[in-house]
Order: C-alpha cells, then structure tokens, then sequence
C-alpha cells in the first residue's frame, strides 16, 4: 500500500509538470506513462486476488498424543505435489511435512510422542501446493490453541494475572493469587514487573502430571517465559502455602527476566537463571543453607563452571546447585548492586561466555568470584581450600622426587657394600 501511495504521488508530481510542460511530445509521453502504471497497478491487483487458494483446514489434537490436521481445498484446482508447515511459536520449531490430497482433501497425523509440543502454546499452519501447471501456491494460515485439555481447570483472575487449577476449591485458588502478587512485590525489589502481557499460573495437583510434559521428575516447577507461562505442582494440604510461596514467585521470575532481557534470556548461564528466580522466592526453603554448608564443609561444592550450562539431572546435586546458586547471586547482588545483576544478565545475552561475562560486566573472572564468594559468604580458608585442591599433584609431585632419591640412597647404600657395585652396574 505504501508502495502504490508512493506511485500515485510521484505519478500526480509528473502530471503538474506535465500541465505545466508546454511541449507535445512531452504531454503524449507522460500521458501514455500514467496510463501504463495505472493498467500495471490493477494487473497487480488482480493476480494478487487470485493467488489466495481456497481452502478450509482444521486441527484436533489429544494432548501429548497427536495433532490431526485436516484440510479441504473448495477451489478446482490439480495439485501436484502438497507439504504442511507447522510452527510452534514457543520454540519456534518449524516443521515441514509432504501431505497427501485426494479428492482436495487431505489429513496428517502428528505424533508428539516424536514432536515436543510445548502446552499451552499456539500452533499455526499452512499449506504450500504445487500446481500442475507448476505454479506454487501457498494457503491462508491457520492455528489452534494447544492446552493441556486432560484437566477441567478452575480459573480466577486479576489484571494480567491468571490462575488455573485442578483441585483444590476456590480458597485455594485465591491463595495462589495471593501468592503471585507477594512474588510480584518481592521481584519488584530486583527488576521491573512488566505486566503489558498476560502470565498464566497452571497448577497441577501432581508431580506426574508435570513430568509428563518432559519436565525433569525433580522440577516442582517450569515456566515457558517467551509465552508467559508458568506451570507448578502444588498439592492441595497443610504445605499447599508455603509451596505456594516458594514455587509460584520462582517462576514468575523467570518471566519477568525474560521480559526484562529479551530473547538472549536463553543465554543466561544457568546459575544466574536460577539464582535470580530463587531470590523472589517467600520463605525459601531452609534447607538451601544446610545442605550448602555441609556441601562446603566436605568438599563437595560443585564449581560455578560446571553450572553454566544447566543444572545436574539427579535430584540431590540439582538441590545443591540451586543452593550454590542463590547464595552467589545474593552476594553479587549484596556485593555489587541490583543494577549490576540485571547488567550481567544483558551481558550474556550477547553471547558472551559464563567465565567472561563476569569479567566483562563486573571486572573479575567468573573463577576469581567462585572463589570471593567461598571465602565471604561460606567461610572458606580460600589457601586451605587451594591447598586441598592441590593436594594430589602434591602427593605426585612428592613422589616424583621421593622415589628418585630413595633409588639414589638405596644405590649409594649398596657402592658402599664391596660385593655388590657391579652387580648393580649390570642391571643398569
Ligand atoms: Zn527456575
């Protein structure tokens, strides 16, 4: 459209000169011009009218089984050969399969069980046919909603907030509410909350029902922040509060990072990830600081290096990484500002890596921090520590010039003894 407003102006430009233009020849050629452009315009027009394909197409699906797509071409046409182009916008996975048509219609089957298709996202597709003339055409597109529909989920709202559950009544409802404000105010503390777009909350009863969307059996919690979706187990009980606390904020963070940094927030080395969702926490879990400690204590921290990536698969050392995690975000953010947290994080995003992110944003190594933070935040006799580290190339290295001279001694012991010089002159 801009185009063509660009053309009648520059056209209605050429006929002020042209009335104004006294010469003939002039007057016939501007004349014949207009009249070319004004034909191309319409030609334009109209095969861009035609190009559309009518068609009707639809999708069911049974939740983390399979998605059946249907289509029904309306137009006469003879199609040659067909593909289906599926995208998830959540992971932005793109998927092109050949379809068949018969009679203008056709059907295709996708199986999740090969294809992740993340809940809650929206997919869209659309179909490109080759002609028998040769032509391609490409089809209008068209999505469905993918929700987890396995469950009759309750809902409140409030704002840009939603909250969805399975069971629990609706006090429970209103406490988990409750609990995504508190969170909101807690993150507010750190970074801005930006709310132009929806978050929802789903929350499932049980720890299966969330593993069984591929998250790992350890995880109480995920959130997809690119779609503005958290999903957390929290079992109706006694505990159902301070789960609340903990697990909703948590995730909420990861959002409002994501909305914060933008799409490089798949950057972000793991411990800040995770450190900075563990600080909106309310009430963290008190177990974070024992099993941190004891951790300590024996030599069994794992190195912040080793966390850049993503936290380990078994249970135990993921609770102990989420421990180191929070405890070395709370000292940068003590030691260097909040600003300089948010700063770090839209240094990753640039790609830069885990170990010189740190350098470049806060002028330290990655390692020189690890090594601060043991000293101030856990106590650590950063020499003991080195010295502990050190302690097998020691051992080695005590070898290496221990068994030289003990050969050495054993050797001078046994010139010494009037039997035994050539004896032990052959064997070298
Ligand atoms: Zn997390």
């Amino acid at each position: 459209m801009k185009r063509f407003l660009h053309v009648i102006l520059s056209e209605a430009k050429n006929l002020y000169d042209y009335l104004r233009d006294p010469s003939l020849s002039l007057r016939v050629t501007y004349l014949a011009l207009l009249i070319v452009t004004a034909s191309a315009l319409l030609i334009t027009q109209q095969v861009q009218a035609q190009s559309g394909i009518e068609m009707q197409s639809t999708a069911v699906y049974q939740f983390g089984e399979q998605i059946t797509f249907v289509a029904q071409v309306v137009s006469p046409v003879q199609i040659q050969q067909a593909n289906i182009v599926i995208f998830d916008e959540a992971q932005a996975v793109t998927n092109v399969q050949a379809v068949q048509f018969s009679d203008g219609r056709s059907e295709y089957r996708l199986d999740l069980h090969q294809t992740r298709v993340q809940p809650f996202t929206t997919i869209r597709w659309y179909y490109e046919l080759t002609l028998s003339d040769g032509s391609v055409q490409q089809s209008d597109s068209y999505s469905i909603d993918y929700d987890d529909n396995r469950f009759a989920w309750q809902k409140l709202e409030a704002g840009s907030l939603r909250v969805f559950w399975v069971q629990g009544d609706a006090a429970f409802g209103q406490a988990a509410l409750n609990a995504a404000q508190s969170g909101l105010q807690n993150i507010n503390k750190l970074m801005p909350v930006d709310l132009a777009q929806p978050v929802d909350i789903f929350i499932y009863a049980k720890q299966n029902d969330l593993t069984a969307l591929g998250v790992e059996t350890w995880a109480a919690g995920h959130a997809n922040p690119a779609l503005g979706v958290v999903l957390v187990v929290i079992e109706p009980g006694a505990s159902q509060s301070l789960s609340m606390e903990q697990r909703i904020p948590h995730e909420l963070m990861h959002v409002m990072l994501y909305r914060q940094i933008g799409a490089g927030y798949r950057q972000l080395p793991a411990w800040l990830n995770e450190g900075v969702a563990t600080l909106a926490e309310i009430n963290p879990n008190a177990d974070y600081d024992r099993v941190l400690l004891d951790a300590s204590n024996r030599n069994g921290l794992i190195r912040m290096a080793d966390l850049c990536a993503s936290f380990p698969a078994d249970s135990a050392q993921a609770f102990l990484a989420y421990a180191e995690a929070r405890s070395f975000v709370t000292y940068l953010r003590d030691t260097y500002g909040v600003p300089a947290l948010l700063n770090l994080a839209r240094t990753y995003t640039q790609g830069v890596d885990c170990e010189n992110g740190a350098q470049r944003s806060l002028g330290i190594s990655l390692s020189q921090l690890e090594s601060t933070w043991r000293e101030k935040s856990l106590g650590q006799n950063v020499w003991g520590v080195a010295f502990r580290n050190m302690l097998p190339y020691l051992v080695l290295l005590g070898l290496l010039i221990l068994v030289p001279l003990m050969v050495g001694m054993n050797a001078t012991r046994q010139k010494a003894d009037k039997h035994g010089p050539e004896k032990y002159t052959n064997k070298r």
